[in-house]
């Protein structure tokens, strides 16, 4: 008997090792329940409850091809190991089967279950499945891991040209066996249960998933690069949920896009090569966590940057959290977090900048709250956005290159509709007040919405003093503004 032992791969069509280990005899499924591990990774609770919900639409699939789906309880990683092999013990389990996860803590509990099981006659076998390429396969001439994005994307359209990776066949139905499958909680003691609301903007299920990359790729890719930067429009996917959870693979999303692009991921339609290289970009800051894994442990990928000297403020701290900054940009934005689970990838950099800029606050403050708040929490893009909006990461924005909350606000949000949509006591104001109503001053402000916590142009030149005077300076470069 073989185990699939499931982690952020909650699906059933082109799960590497779910097919794998079907096809090497009957199989069982498992996931491990591992509250205190998640609260100690920050894990939000609408992921948490993504999760559960997910898995929840996964097991009458598997059971609909006798699979069953088992659940055991790991509060921590590290009982990981003594919780399967007792269960390979229990079911006779020949071989388990993972899915590749990269962070740290990740790759050390497999290592840990893998000398378990092997001393206990069991094997382990893990795949490459969360992402196209192999970390430590896409390497520089020197081998080693690119730090600049455009390079190893480079290497990464040259193995696309020479090979594509194939979508795997979901497992066939298989005789039934005689274990049932344990019912999935839904609730984990510890983790709120989000709103009705913010659960029904993320249906749960590989439907659902697939239903969102059609409907992108068939009728708003060819779009993508000129609506993805203005939150008032459903301009994206929508499917970094999906992703982080594993609802739907990379190589379904880039199947999808180059059929929408006969074939091509560098060339035809600009929509489809730009959408392709977001995906890259996950690719990319995936990769630098298994090169540098510093900053799985919280560390600046610039060294230098770390001493910085960042401000202690908790007061703005909080009302940055609790979208009371006096910039409705800024506000707006913290609301879409807090009620939806998720925020517009413009304004995760707009209101990150604004958080190391200019309040000077630690990056890995924002960080950790964003994890906290994220249904798409991903410890690689979390903290390549983090550290790219703070000028501390790799091939990030250069730390003079300041965005303006408030020009970012006119360009990308010019008529204030996303801004209104969240801050609708601003719902009177006219489109050019709306973005800096701390500007109308006195009895023309409005009563309750609060004035600005920071002066935006000293709070720049504090910004640009304090990485002026690092010991050594980052070049200048970087992709995205
Ligand atoms: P689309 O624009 O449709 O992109 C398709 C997919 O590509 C996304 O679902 C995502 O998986 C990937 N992607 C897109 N942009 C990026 C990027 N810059 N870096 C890495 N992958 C990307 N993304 C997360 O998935 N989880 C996070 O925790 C996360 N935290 C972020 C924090 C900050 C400060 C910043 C600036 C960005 C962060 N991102 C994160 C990246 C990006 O904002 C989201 O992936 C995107 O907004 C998700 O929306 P979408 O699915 O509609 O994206």
């Amino acid at each position: 008997m073989q185990l699939i032992w499931l982690r952020s791969d909650l699906r059933l069509n082109d799960n590497t090792a779910l097919s794998a280990a079907a096809a090497r005899g009957p199989c069982v499924a498992v996931f491990l329940l591992s509250p205190q591990q998640w609260q100690e990774h920050d894990d939000a609770p609408c992921k948490v409850d993504f999760w559960l919900r997910n898995l929840a639409e996964l097991s009458p699939m598997l059971g609909e091809l006798n699979i069953p789906l088992l659940i055991r309880q790991a509060p921590r990683w590290e009982q990981a190991p003594a919780v399967l092999l007792e269960l390979c013990q229990q079911l006779k389990i020949e071989a388990v089967h993972v899915n590749e996860e990269y962070g740290i803590n990740e790759s050390r509990r497999d290592a840990a279950v893998a000398e378990a099981l092997n001393a206990g006659d069991v094997q382990f076998f893990s795949y490459l499945d969360q992402l196209l390429f192999k970390p430590g396969s896409v390497l520089t001439k020197t081998g080693t891991y690119f730090q600049v994005f455009s390079q190893f994307r480079k290497v990464c359209y040259e193995r696309l040209h020479r090979s594509l990776p194939y979508l795997v066949a979901a497992p066939d139905t298989q005789a039934p066996l005689n274990i049932r499958s344990d019912e999935v909680p839904a609730r984990i003691e510890g983790f709120d249960t989000p709103s009705d609301h913010l659960q029904a903007l993320w249906p749960a299920g590989e439907s659902e998933a697939r239903r969102r990359l059609d409907t992108f790729t068939d009728a708003q890719i060819d779009y993508y690069k000129n609506e993805r930067d203005f939150p008032a429009k459903p301009g994206t996917s929508q499917l970094s949920a999906y992703l982080a959870a594993g609802v739907v693979s990379p190589r379904q999303c880039l199947h999808a896009a180059l059929q929408s692009n006969q074939g091509e991921f560098e060339s035809g339609k600009v929509g489809a090569v730009t959408w392709i290289n977001e995906l890259l970009w996950r690719e990319f800051y995936k990769h630098i966590l298994v090169g540098y894994p510093r900053v799985s442990r919280h560390r600046a990928f610039r060294p230098e940057t770390e001493a910085l000297t960042w401000r202690d403020a908790p007061d703005d701290l909080l009302a940055w959290q609790e979208a009371r900054t006096g910039l409705p940009i800024i506000d707006a934005a913290m609301r879409q977090l807090l009620d939806t689970g998720w925020m517009h990838n413009r304004l995760r950099m707009v209101v990150a900048m604004f958080l190391t800029k200019n309040l000077l606050i630690d990056w890995r403050e924002g960080e950790r709250f964003f994890m906290r708040h994220l249904i798409d929490g991903d410890l690689a893009a979390n903290n390549g956005g983090w550290q790219w909006s703070s000028s501390t990461g790799t091939d990030s924005s250069p730390y003079f290159r300041i965005f303006n909350p408030l020009s970012q606000s006119e360009k990308f949000d010019s008529e204030g509709v996303f801004i209104k949509q969240w801050l609708p006591e601003l719902a009177a104001l006219n489109k050019k007040d709306v973005h800096n109503p701390g500007n109308l001053g006195g009895l023309f402000g409005v009563a309750d919405y609060p004035s600005p916590i920071v002066n935006l142009s000293t709070s720049r030149a504090r910004a640009l003093a304090a990485f002026r005077d690092l010991p050594s300076r980052q070049p200048a470069g970087g992709e995205r503004d």
